[in-house]
C-alpha cells in the first residue's frame, strides 16, 4: 500500500509512461507516413534527452521507466509485423491497463518495494515469496484505485527447448461465443455458468444506473467489474494451462479486432470473452513449457471449408451447427471442423516474416511532435 504521496508519484509515473508511449507512437507514424522510415527503438531512446529538456516534469519520473515505454512500443510493432498482434493503439487514460514498468534496480526489503524515485520504499503485501534474482517490476492501478506490483524473477533454469512441430501433437482451436474454445480433437471448453450470470448481472446494473451516474454508482460498478474480470481470468488460466499441458503445439487464429468491431454485438461478446487475454496467456505459458503457438491470420472460410476434402459450402449460415459436405458426404460439426482447418492451415503456413528498419533523411522527433500537442496536464494520473 503506497502512502498518499507515493500514490501521487505512482500516478504520475503511469501518466508519463503513457504520455511517452503515445508520443513515440505518433512520432513513428509520422516518420513512416512522411518519410517511409521506421524509427528504431534506439533513435527514440536518444530523443528522450531532448524531450526532458522540453518537459521539465518528466524529470520527476524514473527515466528507465520512460525508456521502457518506448521499448514496449517497439515490441508491439515487431509483434504486429510478425502478424502476432493488432497495430499498436494509443493508450487511453480511462481504458485499458494503467501501469508502468521498472526494468532495473528493483529491491525487496522487509516487505517494502524499493525502486528508483521511491527510495524510502513502498509497503507491499507479498502473496508469494520470490524465487531467484529479481529482474524487473510492473506497478499497475485498477479502476477501483488498488495498486498491484508484479515482480519478474530469473530462476536460472535454462529456457526450455521448444518441442518439434508435428501433425499428431498439434491441436487447432476455434475461439467462439457459444463455446469458449473448441479444439480440433473435439474437446470443448464452455464459458462457466457463474461467469455468464455475473456478466449479465453487470450489464443489468450498468443499464439500471446509466441514467443517474454519480461517484457511488461508479464505484459500485468498478467493484463489480473487478470481480467479474477476476473470475474470468481464473477461467482463462484454467483453460490455457490445460491446453498447453496436453499439446505440443497449438494453432490459433489471429483476431482481426478491427473487422470484428464492425459488428457491435459481436464486439461486446469478444471483449466479454477475453480472447486476446487468452491468446496472450497461451503464448507466455508456451514459453514456460517449451510449447509452440502457431498463429494464422483470420482465415475466412475456416467454418465453410470441409476439413476432409477442402470443398467450400457457400450456403452455410451462422445457425448451422452441423452440416454434411456435399462433395464427400462427411457429417461435420461446425466448430470442430473450423478448428481442424485452423490446424492444417497453420501447419502449412508455419513461417514468419521479419522486416528490417531503414534509416535515412530528416525525421520527426519526439520533441518535434510534442510542440503542437504539449499539455502538462497530461501528467496527472
Ligand atoms: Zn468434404
Amino acid at each position: 500500500m503506497p502512502n498518499r504521496k507515493q500514490a501521487e508519484l505512482i500516478n504520475k509515473h503511469i501518466g508519463c509512461a503513457r504520455f511517452v508511449f503515445n508520443l513515440a507512437l505518433e512520432t513513428k507514424q509520422m516518420a513512416y507516413v512522411g518519410a517511409k522510415v521506421n524509427l528504431t527503438c534506439f533513435a527514440l531512446h536518444e530523443q528522450l534527452k531532448d524531450l526532458k529538456k522540453e518537459c521539465e516534469w518528466l524529470k520527476e519520473i524514473n527515466s528507465q521507466s520512460l525508456q521502457q515505454s518506448i521499448t514496449n512500443l517497439d515490441r508491439a510493432y515487431t509483434a504486429f509485423f510478425k502478424g502476432q498482434n493488432a497495430f499498436p493503439k494509443f493508450k487511453s487514460k480511462h481504458r485499458g491497463n494503467q501501469s508502468f514498468n521498472i526494468p532495473q534496480n528493483v529491491l525487496l526489503e522487509d516487505n517494502k518495494l524499493v525502486i528508483p524515485k521511491f527510495k524510502e520504499g513502498i509497503e507491499i503485501i507479498l502473496h508469494r515469496p520470490t524465487k531467484g534474482t529479481i529482474r524487473q517490476a510492473t506497478i499497475s492501478r485498477t479502476p477501483t484505485g488498488k495498486y498491484f506490483v508484479s515482480i519478474l524473477c530469473e530462476t536460472g533454469e535454462a529456457v526450455k527447448h521448444k518441442a518439434n512441430i508435428k501433425e499428431n501433437t498439434t491441436v487447432g482451436i476455434d475461439l467462439g461465443i457459444k463455446s469458449f474454445v473448441v479444439a480440433s480433437d473435439g474437446k470443448e471448453f464452455d464459458n462457466p455458468k457463474f461467469l455468464r450470470k455475473a456478466q449479465s448481472r453487470l450489464k443489468f446494473v450498468q443499464r439500471k444506473y446509466s441514467k443517474h451516474k454519480g461517484k457511488r454508482t461508479n464505484k459500485r460498478l468498478a467493484i463489480l467489474h473487478e470481480k467479474v474480470s477476476n473470475q474470468r481470468k481464473d477461467f482463462l488460466h484454467k483453460v490455457s494451462t490445460e491446453l498447453i499441458r496436453e499439446n505440443q503445439s497449438i494453432a490459433v487464429e489471429t483476431l482481426q479486432v478491427s473487422n470484428m468491431l464492425k459488428n457491435h454485438k459481436l464486439a461486446q461478446s469478444i471483449s466479454d470473452a477475453g480472447w486476446s487475454t487468452f491468446v496472450t496467456m497461451l503464448e507466455y505459458k508456451a514459453e514456460w513449457y517449451g510449447k509452440n503457438i502457431l498463429k494464422i491470420g483470420t482465415f475466412e472460410p475456416s467454418s465453410k471449408t470441409c476439413s476432409h476434402c477442402g470443398s467450400i459450402n457457400k450456403e452455410l449460415t451462422l445457425q448451422d451447427r452441423e452440416w454434411t459436405c456435399k462433395s464427400c458426404g462427411t457429417l461435420l460439426n461446425r466448430d470442430v471442423n473450423a478448428s481442424c482447418n485452423i490446424k492444417s492451415f497453420a501447419l502449412k503456413n508455419h513461417s514468419s516474416v521479419e522486416r528490417r528498419p531503414k534509416n535515412r533523411g530528416e525525421l520527426p522527433t519526439l520533441v518535434g511532435v510534442l510542440i503542437p500537442e504539449a499539455q502538462p496536464s497530461l501528467v496527472v494520473g
